[in-house]
C-alpha cells in the first residue's frame, strides 16, 4: 500500500513540474494598457480679424494630442466662428480645456455659441473666473459697457464641467501646467471698477522649457501692483498676451519683469496705431516698453499668428 502512495506522490510531483515548465502556471499578461503619449511641444495660434472690433482668440495644440482654447471672440463673426469650428473638427470635436478669461462679448461669445449650438462638440473642462453674478453691481462698476448679453447667457448655462478658478490654483492641461496668478476676489471689487475686466483670469502656462503669460483684459494699475507683489517669481515669460488688447496701466516695471520674446496684442491696426488718437489709449506706450526689452510684437495684421513652444 505504501508503495502505491509513493508512486502517486511521484506522479503528482511530475505533473506539477510539467505544469510549471509548460508556462501555464505563469501569471497571465494584463490587458494591454493604453500607451502614455505625452506632448513635448505645443503650437499656439492667435486668430483675429484686422478689421472691425478688438477681440481675443487663441488655441493651443499638443504635438501628440489635445486642444485648448483661450477665449474665442465674438459669437457673430463668421470668419472667427469658422476658424474655431475647423480647429475643433481637426481634434475629433473634442476640446480638452476651454479657458474663458472673462465673459465680455469679445472674449466669451464664441464659447457660449459653440457650447449651446454644437451638440457634436465635447468640451471636457471649462475654466472661468469666479466673478459676481449680481448684474446691478457689475453694471454700476462699468456703466459704459453696453453688451452684457454674453455674460447673462453664460450664467444661464448648465455647465457641470465648469471649474471656477482662484489665485494659486494649478491644473494640468494637455501636459501643460496652468497656474492662476490672479482672478476675481472681493478685493478687486473694493479697489477697481470694471469687475469682469479686472477680475479676468491672469494665468501662466508652463511647457517643459518655456512659459506663457495670459492677462485677459486686466487693465488697472492695482492689478499690476498685485502681480508684482504676489507673483513676481512667475512673471518672467517667453510669450505674453498683453492685457486688455494693449490698453492697460499694469506698469512699465511689470513689462520689464515679464520681458517676453514675443508679445501678442489682441488688436487690429486701428488700435495698435491709435488711428483716432484717443487720449487714454496706452497701446503705443506699452508697445514701446516691450520693444525696448527686445520683444517682437504680433497682432491681428498677420493673423493667424503661430508659434511652436517647448
Ligand atoms: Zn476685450
Amino acid at each position: 500500500m505504501k508503495k502505491v502512495w509513493k508512486i502517486l506522490g511521484i506522479i503528482c510531483f511530475l505533473l506539477i513540474v510539467i505544469f510549471l515548465f509548460s508556462g501555464r502556471g505563469k501569471t497571465l499578461p494584463k490587458e494591454k494598457e493604453e500607451p502614455i503619449i505625452k506632448n513635448e511641444s505645443w503650437t499656439l495660434t492667435q486668430f483675429g480679424s484686422n478689421e472691425g472690433s478688438q477681440m481675443m482668440c487663441f488655441t493651443i495644440e499638443g504635438n501628440e494630442k489635445g486642444l485648448v482654447i483661450i477665449d474665442g471672440g465674438y459669437r457673430d463673426v463668421e470668419e472667427q466662428h469658422q476658424f474655431l469650428i475647423d480647429k475643433i473638427a481637426e481634434h475629433n470635436n473634442v476640446v480638452d480645456a476651454w479657458i474663458i478669461t472673462h465673459f465680455d462679448a469679445d472674449h466669451g461669445g464664441e464659447f457660449v455659441r459653440i457650447a449651446n449650438e454644437e451638440n457634436d462638440v465635447q468640451i471636457k473642462k471649462v475654466y472661468v473666473a469666479d466673478t459676481p453674478t449680481d448684474m446691478e453691481l457689475l453694471k454700476k462698476n462699468a456703466p459704459y459697457e453696453d453688451d452684457w448679453s454674453v455674460y447673462e447667457d453664460y450664467l444661464a448655462m448648465d455647465l457641470p464641467q465648469k471649474v471656477k478658478v482662484h489665485p494659486g490654483n494649478q491644473y494640468q492641461l494637455i501636459d501643460l501646467k496652468m497656474k492662476v496668478l490672479c482672478s476675481y476676489e472681493d478685493w478687486i471689487d473694493e479697489k477697481t471698477d470694471n469687475l469682469l475686466n479686472n477680475g479676468a483670469i491672469v494665468f501662466k502656462l508652463y511647457g517643459n522649457e518655456e512659459s506663457l503669460l495670459f492677462c485677459g483684459d486686466v487693465q488697472s494699475e492695482v492689478i499690476g501692483e498685485y502681480l508684482m507683489e504676489n507673483c513676481k517669481n512667475d512673471l518672467k515669460s517667453d510669450y505674453l498676451q498683453v492685457g486688455h488688447h494693449g490698453n492697460n496701466n499694469l506698469g512699465d516695471e511689470f513689462y520689464r519683469e515679464v520681458s517676453p520674446k514675443i508679445a501678442f496684442f489682441a488688436a487690429p491696426d486701428w488700435l495698435m496705431e491709435n488711428v483716432a488718437r484717443v487720449p487714454w489709449y496706452t497701446v503705443e506706450e506699452n508697445r514701446a516698453v516691450l520693444e525696448e526689452t527686445g520683444a517682437e510684437i504680433l497682432w491681428h495684421n498677420t493673423s493667424p499668428n503661430q508659434i511652436v513652444f517647448q
